[in-house]
C-alpha cells in the first residue's frame, strides 16, 4: 500500500484477476481478503524498512499512530513475527507520545484507513472488469466456497451491467440460501434424536453468516466509509424560521 507505491495498482489486469480467483479459493469474502493482506503487507514494510523514512513518520503523526484498528495490528503483527525487531514500533511509539506531549495536536485520519479506502475501490471496480472480459470469474464464485460481504457484493453490484449483475444475484442468494440450509442442518443435528453428525460446513455457518452481513474483521474499520457524519443539531433560531 503505502510501501507497495503505485506500480502495485497498475499490474497487469489479468495479474489481478488471478489474484482475486486466488483469494476466492479460501473461506470469506475475497476483496476483504485481499484488502487484509494488502494492510498486513504495508505494516510489515513499514516496520522492515520504513521506520525513520521522514515522510511516513510524518503521516503516523497525523493520526498519532494510525487508528485503534491498526495500531492494533501492527501490534499483533510484531507480536506474532518474533523476526521483526521491537526497536522499530518502540521508535515509532515514542515518537507518537512525544508528538502527543509536545503539542496535544488533534488526532487526524489515519492514513493505512485512506489507502484501504482506496484499493476497495480499484480492487471491486477491477473485479467488475474481470467479470465483464471474462463472465467464468462468476462461475469460479458460484463454485468456491468464498462469500462476498454485504458492502462488497453490493459494491460490485454496481459496477456490472444489468445482465451481469443479475447473475451476480442469482450466485448470491444461492450462497446465502445454502448457509441458512446449513444453520438449519446445524440446529436441526443438535437435537439428541438425531443421530447424524454436523458437516464441516454446517458448523462454520453462523461464521458465514457474520461475514456476509458484516464483512471480515477490515470491514470494522471501513464500515462507515463514505457516510456523512451524523447532523449537528439545528441551531434554534432556524426551527422557529420553518
Ligand atoms: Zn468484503
Ligand atoms: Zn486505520
Amino acid at each position: 500500500m503505502f510501501g507497495l507505491k503505485k506500480h502495485h495498482v497498475k499490474k497487469e489486469k489479468h495479474a489481478i484477476c488471478y489474484e482475486i480467483l486466488d483469494a476466492m479459493k479460501k473461506t470469506g469474502c475475497p476483496i476483504c481478503n485481499i484488502l487484509r493482506s494488502l494492510e498486513e503487507e504495508t505494516i510489515k514494510y513499514m516496520l522492515y524498512g520504513q521506520v525513520n523514512d521522514p515522510a511516513v513518520r510524518r503521516k503516523l503523526r497525523e493520526s498519532l499512530g494510525l487508528c485503534p484498528y491498526h495500531a492494533w495490528l501492527l501490534a499483533d503483527i510484531v507480536r506474532g513475527n518474533p523476526e521483526i525487531d521491537l526497536l522499530g514500533p518502540s521508535i515509532i511509539y515514542e515518537d507518537m507520545l512525544r508528538t502527543y506531549l509536545e503539542e496535544k495536536k488533534d488526532v487526524g485520519e489515519c492514513f493505512l484507513c485512506s489507502k484501504t479506502r482506496e484499493f476497495e475501490k480499484i480492487y471491486v471496480e477491477e473485479m467488475a472488469s474481470c467479470i465483464s472480459i471474462d463472465e467464468n470469474m462468476l462461475e469460479e464464485y458460484r463454485k468456491s466456497r468464498s462469500i462476498l460481504c454485504r458492502r462488497h457484493y453490493e459494491m460490485l453490484l454496481e459496477n456490472l451491467d444489468e445482465r451481469l449483475a443479475e447473475k451476480l444475484k442469482t450466485i448470491q442468494r444461492e450462497k446465502l440460501d445454502r448457509i441458512m440450509h446449513n444453520l438449519a442442518e446445524y440446529i436441526r443435528k443438535q437435537d439428541y434424536r438425531v443421530k447424524e453428525q454436523p458437516t464441516y460446513d454446517e458448523a462454520r455457518a453462523w461464521l458465514d453468516a457474520i461475514i456476509f452481513l458484516k464483512g471480515e474483521r477490515v470491514s470494522t474499520n471501513i464500515y462507515n466509509y463514505g457516510k456523512t457524519p451524523p447532523r449537528k443539531r439545528q441551531r434554534r433560531g432556524r426551527l422557529f424560521s420553518l
